[in-house]
Parts: C-alpha cells; sequence; structure tokens
C-alpha cells in the first residue's frame, strides 16, 4: 500500500492567477486530501467568484480561522513539479517579477489556458442509416445544414469535428442533431499535431570522436554522473564538431534513463538543426519554439509531460520543459543576446539554465564559438570547468583577416568613401571568379553617438568610459551611466574637422553604392526592412545559396550561423558601428562579431578572406579578432571591467521608465527613487533618472534608472517592494532589467 505523505497536510497555499503577487491559505477538504500536491493546480473560491490557482506550499495549521476550502483540482497530476516551482520563484526573486508572471513563464500558455483534454479531438464519422440516398434527399430542404455536413462527411469520411464544422459551414449544433437521429457518430481520437510531421529523416550514427572531442565528452560524461563540474563550456569554432558531443553525451544521458534539453537561439533553429537531433534519436525529440501553433506546442509539452519524448529541442522557453530525471541541459551558442527574454520577467536562459541544473542536480554544458565574457569568468573561477575543441573538422584553416584603416583611406582619397578601394578590388575580384561576397553593416546605435566622419573620433565620458549619447532635444551628450552632460562640440577635438556630426550610412545607401560600383552584379539586401515577411528571409538565402545573389548586403542578421560554400569575401564596412554603442559591452560585441563574420567566409573549397575598415585599427577589439585571439582579448576585457566594476564584477540593473508625457515619465522616476534610495545600501551605485539612449520611441519618452551592485539580491528586493509601493501615473510603464545586456 502506498501511503501519501500529502494527506497529513490540512492547509495549501495558493497563488491565484491573476497578477497578485501573494499566497493565499485554503483549507484541503477531506475528499482531495490525498490528491492535492505541490504544483497541483486548483479551482477556488476568491472573491465573489471561482477563479484558478497553484499550490506552492502545504502547512499544518494556518493563521486565519476564516478559510475557504479548495473548490477542486484541474488536474490530477500537478503541471508543475517542486524544482519547478522553485526555479519559477527564484526567478521572481531575482528578476524583481512577481511569482504569478514568473509562473507564466515556466508554463506555456497554451498548457495554462487547455488542460490535457484539448488534445483529445473528437471525430465524426457517417453511419450506415446515412448511406441512404432517399433519406438525405428528404434531409436537404428542411436543413439544408445537416445535409450539407453529411455530403461532405460521405465524400471524406471521418473527420475531426471542427475540421467539419469549417468545411460545411455549419455551427458545432448541426451535427450534435446529427449525432442525435444516429446518422453520424462522434467518438474521441487523440491525434498529435506534429510540426515535423511532414518531414522523412534519416537515421544517423555515431561519428568516431576526434582526441579533442573525446576528451570534451569524457568531461561531459563525468559531470553528468558526479557533477562535477557541473556545468562545462565547451569553446570551439564554428565546425569544430560541438554539435556531435552534444548528440553523444544525450545518447549516454538516454542509456542512463535521464532526459535532456537542447537550447538554441530562434534564429539558429532550422529544420536542419532539428534534423541532426531526429536523425539520431527519432521520436524521442520534441519540439518547442515560438513559431508552433498552440495546439502543436500543446501536444509537444504533454509529449514531454507524459515523458514520451525524453529529449527537447527549442528555443529559450524550451528550458522550461517538463522532463523528467533531468540528466542534462545544452545550452549552444550560449554567448547569444537572444537568450534574454524582451518581456517581463526578463530572464537569461543560460543564467536560468545553470540554475536548474542546480536544483535539479544535473549537467549543463554551455557551448560556443565565442563565449560570453560571464561564462569565461566563470571558468577562471573555477564554477564552469572547460573543454576546447581548437580545430575545424574538415582543417580549413579560419580565413585571413585584414584591416582597413579608413583614416589613411580617407587622406589618400581626400574623402571618406564607405568602399575602400581595397575592399572594391577585393569584390571585383570575387565577381571576375563567380565566387559570393557577403558586406557587413551593424547599424545599432549608431544614430546616437558622436562620431569624427574624418578621424574616428568619438565623445566618450572620461569617468565611466563609455561613448556619450547624442541626445537632439537638448542639443547635448550625455552619459547613460553617470548622467553627466557635455556640448556638443563644434569641431572635432581631436582633428579639429567641422563634419563632425557623422549621419546616416545605412544598409540601404551601401545597396545604392556597390551598385553603381557594379553595375552587373546581382545585389541584395537583407535587414529586418527588407524580412518583415518571416518567408522573405528564408527566400533571400535559399536563393544566396543557389547562388543567384552575388553580393549579400545585412545588418547582423547575416553574421549569425549560416553556411554558404559559395562566399570567399566578407566585408565589414564599418566596424566601430558596434564599438560606438553607448555600452561598456560595445567592445566585446564588436570582437564577437567580427569573430562570427570571419566563420562565414571560406566555407568551401576556396580559403576566405575577411576585410575589415575601421577608424580605429589598433582597438584592441579590432586587432584581438584579427589574431583570433579569444583569450588574449577576454583577459584584458576582464581587467578593464575589474577596474570599472562592471559586470561580471557587478550586476546591473536598468529600470526603463516610458509614457507620452516626458514631464510625468521623469517625475514618476524621480518619485521611484527617492522611495527606492533608503532601502539600499550603500554598495549600490544607483545613477538617474536620464533620458534612455532612444530618449523617444514611437512617441513615448523614455527614461532610465541604472542600479550596479556585487549582490542582486540588494537591487532585486528593493526594486520589487517600491515598485509595489509606488503610485505611477496609468499612462507610465515601467520595466525592470536585471543583468541588462543592453541598456537602449
Ligand atoms: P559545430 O557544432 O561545432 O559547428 P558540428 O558538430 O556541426 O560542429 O560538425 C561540423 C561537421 O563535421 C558536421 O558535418 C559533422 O557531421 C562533422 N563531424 C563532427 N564530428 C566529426 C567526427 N568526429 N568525424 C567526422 N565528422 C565529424
Ligand atoms: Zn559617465
Amino acid at each position: 500500500m502506498i501511503l501519501s505523505v500529502h494527506c497529513m497536510q490540512k492547509i495549501a497555499k495558493v497563488v491565484v492567477e491573476i497578477a497578485l503577487d501573494r499566497e493565499f491559505d485554503y483549507r484541503i477538504p477531506e475528499a482531495l486530501a490525498a490528491q492535492v500536491r505541490i504544483g497541483s493546480r486548483v479551482r477556488i473560491p476568491f472573491g465573489h467568484s471561482m477563479t484558478r490557482g497553484y499550490v506552492v506550499g502545504l502547512a499544518d495549521h494556518s493563521d486565519r480561522h476564516d478559510l475557504k476550502a479548495l473548490d477542486s483540482l484541474v488536474s490530477p497530476k500537478p503541471l508543475l513539479d517542486e524544482t519547478m516551482l522553485k526555479l519559477a520563484r527564484w526567478i521572481g526573486d531575482y528578476y524583481a517579477a512577481t511569482i504569478e508572471q514568473a509562473i507564466r513563464t515556466v508554463l506555456p500558455c497554451a498548457v495554462r489556458r487547455h488542460g490535457a483534454r484539448f488534445r483529445e479531438q473528437r471525430d465524426v464519422c457517417a453511419t450506415e442509416l446515412a448511406r441512404d440516398a432517399a433519406l438525405l434527399e428528404k434531409l436537404r430542404p428542411k436543413n439544408p445544414g445537416q445535409a450539407s455536413a453529411l455530403d461532405h462527411l460521405l465524400s471524406h469520411g471521418t473527420m475531426a469535428v471542427p475540421e467539419l464544422v469549417a468545411a460545411a459551414g455549419v455551427s458545432a449544433s448541426v451535427i450534435k442533431s446529427l449525432e442525435k437521429k444516429k446518422l453520424v457518430l462522434i467518438s474521441l481520437g487523440t491525434r498529435r499535431r506534429d510540426p515535423l510531421a511532414a518531414q522523412i529523416i534519416l537515421p544517423t550514427q555515431p561519428l568516431t570522436l576526434f582526441p579533442e572531442q573525446a576528451e570534451a565528452l569524457a568531461m561531459v560524461k563525468q559531470s553528468i554522473d558526479t557533477l562535477k563540474p557541473s556545468a562545462i563550456l565547451l569553446h570551439g569554432v564554428t565546425g569544430s564538431g560541438k554539435t556531435e558531443v552534444y548528440l553523444q553525451a544525450i545518447r549516454y544521458v538516454l542509456d542512463k534513463g535521464q532526459g535532456a534539453i537542447v537550447l538554441v537561439p530562434e534564429i539558429s533553429l532550422t529544420p536542419q538543426t532539428v534534423e541532426r537531433f531526429r536523425g539520431r534519436f527519432g521520436d524521442a525529440i520534441a519540439v518547442l519554439h515560438s513559431h508552433l501553433s498552440d495546439g502543436e506546442r500543446h501536444d509537444e509539452w504533454y509529449r514531454i509531460y507524459e515523458s514520451k519524448a525524453r529529449i527537447v529541442i527549442g528555443a529559450r522557453s524550451a528550458l522550461f520543459a517538463p522532463v523528467e530525471k533531468l540528466g542534462l541541459i545544452v545550452v549552444d551558442e550560449e554567448h547569444e543576446p537572444s537568450y534574454k527574454q524582451a518581456d517581463v520577467p526578463r530572464y537569461h536562459a543560460r543564467d536560468v539554465a545553470v540554475m536548474r541544473g542546480q536544483m535539479e542536480g544535473c549537467a549543463v554544458l554551455l557551448g560556443s564559438a565565442s563565449p560570453a565574457l560571464e561564462s569565461f569568468y566563470n571558468v577562471r573561477r573555477g564554477k564552469y570547468g572547460l573543454a576546447v575543441l581548437t580545430h575545424r573538422v574538415d582543417h580549413r584553416q579560419m580565413p585571413v583577416m585584414r584591416i582597413i584603416d579608413m583614416r589613411v583611406e580617407a587622406e589618400r582619397e581626400g574623402h571618406v568613401n564607405i568602399l575602400s578601394r581595397e575592399l572594391a578590388e577585393a569584390i571585383k575580384s570575387r565577381l571576375d571568379r563567380a565566387e559570393q561576397t557577403m558586406l557587413f553593416l551593424n547599424r545599432r546605435g549608431f544614430a546616437t553617438t558622436v562620431i569624427c566622419p574624418a578621424c574616428g573620433f568619438v565623445a566618450t565620458c572620461d569617468q565611466c568610459s563609455i561613448k556619450l549619447t547624442y541626445h537632439k532635444n537638448g542639443e547635448n551628450l550625455r552619459c547613460h551611466m553617470c548622467g553627466r552632460t557635455a556640448k556638443v562640440p563644434a569641431r572635432c577635438p581631436a582633428c579639429g574637422d567641422r563634419t563632425i556630426k557623422f549621419t546616416g550610412i545605412g544598409t540601404q545607401r551601401i545597396e545604392a553604392i556597390v551598385k553603381t560600383f557594379f553595375p552587373k552584379a546581382r545585389v541584395q539586401r537583407m535587414d529586418a526592412d527588407t524580412t518583415s515577411r518571416k518567408l522573405a528571409f528564408h527566400e533571400i538565402l535559399g536563393a544566396f545559396k543557389a547562388r543567384k545573389i552575388d553580393i549579400l548586403i545585412g545588418t547582423q542578421m547575416i553574421a549569425k550561423g549560416l553556411h554558404f560554400p559559395g562566399v570567399t569575401l566578407v566585408g565589414v564596412i564599418y566596424a566601430d558601428l558596434s564599438l560606438h554603442m553607448p555600452d561598456f559591452r560595445s567592445a566585446e560585441r564588436t570582437f564577437q562579431l567580427l569573430l562570427q563574420v570571419a566563420g562565414r567566409a571560406g566555407r568551401g573549397d576556396v580559403p576566405g578572406e575577411v576585410i575589415v575598415q575601421t577608424f580605429n585599427p589598433m582597438h584592441p577589439a579590432i586587432q584581438a579578432a584579427r589574431r583570433l585571439d579569444y583569450q588574449g582579448f577576454m583577459d584584458q576585457e576582464l581587467e578593464s571591467r575589474r577596474e570599472l566594476v562592471y559586470p561580471p564584477f557587478s550586476h546591473l540593473v536598468c529600470v526603463t521608465l516610458e509614457g507620452p508625457s516626458e514631464e510625468t515619465v521623469a517625475m514618476t522616476g524621480r518619485m521611484m527613487v527617492k522611495q527606492l534610495q533608503p532601502k539600499l545600501t550603500p554598495a549600490v551605485k544607483l545613477a538617474g533618472p536620464i533620458p534612455a539612449p532612444f530618449s523617444r520611441i514611437k512617441g513615448q519618452f523614455r527614461y532610465q534608472v541604472i542600479l550596479r551592485s556585487p549582490s542582486v539580491k540588494a537591487m532585486s528586493r528593493p526594486l520589487k517592494e517600491t515598485l509595489c509601493e509606488l503610485k505611477r501615473p496609468a499612462k507610465v510603464r515601467l520595466a525592470v532589467d536585471v543583468d541588462a545586456l543592453s541598456m537602449m
């Protein structure tokens, strides 16, 4: 006999499914005592109506005496187990969100809204009786709807009820009437909406590993068995065989009877990626990402929940998949900023993965060609293990990177050209040889800084060593870290040039210039403007792969892990753009972008070349990228972050206030700071409210308050309290970003 420990407890602590960050005590009725567990979803009387909530705790007694009783269980098996609830609580505390927001994050909407029955689909088929043609003709004049539904059914065979309803254009009650007349039979079927149903996938076998791969795998296996180390950073260039290591590590986990989660950035969650995992593990794979229909997501989630699928591959939110006996979490391309969720709670999937790993006692494997500084630092201080794959599997050389000093170019030509002579010549030689070129411009943050086009000078705050941001409203420059302001110089302080307010090179302008230079070339631009339709993105890439395009021009979008064997030249039009973001991470970003871009060239039989145009040829990020010197750059960058107490030596919280009236937004910001300040310890640095680098978006004025401290708790907790107390005008929106990646 199984004894349940839960029936001893009489009180359930319940979080209600409306935005309240509180727990309420409810009495557990005798009849439910054996079934109510932590994580159970329950129906409860609340105020004057019934609502739903989650049991987040159980207790023997409550301080209150007038407790209401739970009404019933929504689902018998809890949708969230204790660990996931603990994780949700952690997310709420860490990212200054409510527990209810955190629960929404860990449990997909499709699952919250529809119970397990959402999947059960009612099928309808015609009975023998309905096949009587005379009867149908008698029905037609009286009940044209019923007749039409029968017509459809007789010609299609069995259909799902909603299908038939849609096809015949009738209401569901028509089908009911037919059922009453015994003309149709309705039965319960479970059909799985399979996002991969249409694909035929060839099974693959594990490859014999190269020594470095074998070493890495051994380390991962040890981590899976002993949790020593509990997290591993796998650093290897693109094509060095990281994915093969993931596949074999997952096989190991499966053989132990455990499950695995693989996170990939949304952009690289292509059919090819999924195919590789399906090819190895077949139906044991479930897929979760944002492009699934509600039904597909629901069904995939339940396949995992019922342990029919033991491996989950997906984007950010797949991290919360209810995999039982989790043995391994893989985070591929762990440095990708898209792992940070843009909505509240703004969690970072890599960091939460490490936390879930700790809570579940499972190994975490982070893979990247250019690991984030935070991860590198965690290796340095012994928190993560490190495995390195130094070569590409095909032993192809990394491309040669040439740095073009645009100041020299400007002096030689008398003015600044967008295409340097070297780059133009290199493109021409590719066109002559029918090879492909990618031109790359990272436009982000461009308009907000002041750059001298003649010498590349950029105004920087000497206190904070980040770029000053140009604000049109006040015609001044502002430090986004400390709030200091400065005048816009009339001439460049470095070279005296008067055209200092450099404006407007974008991909569009480059496209026009390239087309005038090479009128016969087939040129295509790809950026957020040309790819607003979901399809256009794949269309352009397809055409490029099929070599129907000679020169592809784009923003960072084209730097992501795409493989084009025909590309032998990559040009970076203006490497300084990402250097000039008003953000202390700009050097790291630039370095990573250049490494990624370099990885795009020369994947075929011809070695590649990368040409980088810059005004700052000696900048450490650019020099280190040229030497492909990851460790060197990161060590140097860590030192400067340590000096200025920037992450990873502190945590940074960015609170953004937004609203239609600048006055009100600024005032709310000041009010918030006034209430927050007394709650903060002296170790917390606070700046603001100051206008955000993008001080106005879509008519909304934006202000920011920036907090920094070695302890997240020292900021999250007071912030959460303050936000609860703060009386803010309804039109002012407020978002808290803990460990903000960007401060735009
Ligand atoms: P990454 O994930 O680092 O980009 P992949 O795992 O995709 O690298 O490997 C790149 C290519 O090399 C793939 O086509 C893969 O099948 C192949 N490959 C990986 N490991 C081996 C191996 N040990 N032997 C032969 N081919 C391999
Ligand atoms: Zn400053």
